[in-house]
């Protein structure tokens, strides 16, 4: 069995009507390592007694206004009647819970892999590619690699962190952030802007076998219509990096 270990919840802030932000700090004193990209998983009972776990992407970056010494920060989209939802919604700060990880292979491939990082997510799929940013901006602070991360959402209130990717964007000049709305457009979009789902605009980045890598994380229809795309382009599944929310799991 995987080791479990105590988390207490420190911080939560509500990001959007059906999204919050929690940060918690392990309780037995040991560091929790992980690579950005990688899950946790939370163990808890059902309201029916029975064990059962939920899996998050870790969202921690650094200097995130969170909490600097955050052990675990995730983002938790709020589906009614969800267990893991009601579990996390009534928890009180300073709550301690058992969790288990990291896991995962979702993260970036080791340096020199590719000149290109193709990221695409949606909804709190984000979290994965903002735990992955200091990384990213290391790498490109030392190389000359490009990024770019489309991001999938609703409407302009979903755009989770968008400060923070724009921050990044100003940074990182060889970072693009394309943020796709696929029910209504910013009031005054910006040139990246665009309309429509994430799949619908990978082409028009010219996916190229040579010079990618891509990694795919959110929603499993999204994962799987980009993964298609990406194929037929050329890539192979060895460029490819995956982490579907597959609910329940
Ligand atoms: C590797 C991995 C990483 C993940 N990371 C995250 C993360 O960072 N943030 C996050 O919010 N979730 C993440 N998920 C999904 C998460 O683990 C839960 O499955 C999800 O949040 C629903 O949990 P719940 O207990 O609240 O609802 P459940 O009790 O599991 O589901 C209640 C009902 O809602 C349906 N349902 C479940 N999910 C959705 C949905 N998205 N939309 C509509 N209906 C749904 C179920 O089929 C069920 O009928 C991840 C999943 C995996 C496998």
């Amino acid at each position: 069995m995987t080791e479990r270990f105590p988390l207490r919840l420190t911080y939560r802030r509500q990001l959007t009507a059906s999204v919050c932000h929690y940060a918690f700090l392990r309780d037995d004193g040991q560091p929790l390592a992980f690579h950005p990209g990688q899950f946790i998983q939370i163990h808890f009972h059902h309201s029916d007694g029975h064990q059962t776990k939920r899996s998050y992407s870790l969202a921690n970056r650094r200097d995130s206004a969170a909490d600097a010494d955050a052990a675990a920060e995730i983002v938790v989209s709020q589906i009614p009647g969800g267990a893991g939802t009601a579990f996390l919604d009534g928890l009180n700060i300073g709550d301690r819970i058992m969790a288990s990880g990291a896991h995962g292979t979702f993260h970036l491939y080791p340096d020199g892999h590719h000149r290109r990082h193709l990221m695409i997510a949606t909804g709190t799929g984000i979290s994965a590619f903002r735990a992955m940013s200091p990384q990213l901006g290391h790498r490109m602070a030392q190389d000359d690699i490009e990024a770019v991360l489309l991001f999938g959402v609703r409407t302009p209130l979903d755009l989770l962190f968008a400060d923070e990717f724009y921050e990044f964007s100003e940074r990182f000049p060889r970072f693009r952030f394309v943020p796709c709305f696929s029910r209504e457009m910013p009031q005054h979009p910006r040139p990246d802007d665009r309309q429509g789902h994430v799949q619908a605009h990978l082409a028009a980045f010219e996916p190229n076998p040579q010079t990618d890598s891509a990694y795919l994380c959110g929603n499993p229809q999204m994962v799987d219509a980009c993964t298609s795309l990406l194929k037929s382009a050329g890539l192979r599944m060895a460029q490819i990096r995956r982490e579907k929310f597959i609910p329940n799991s």
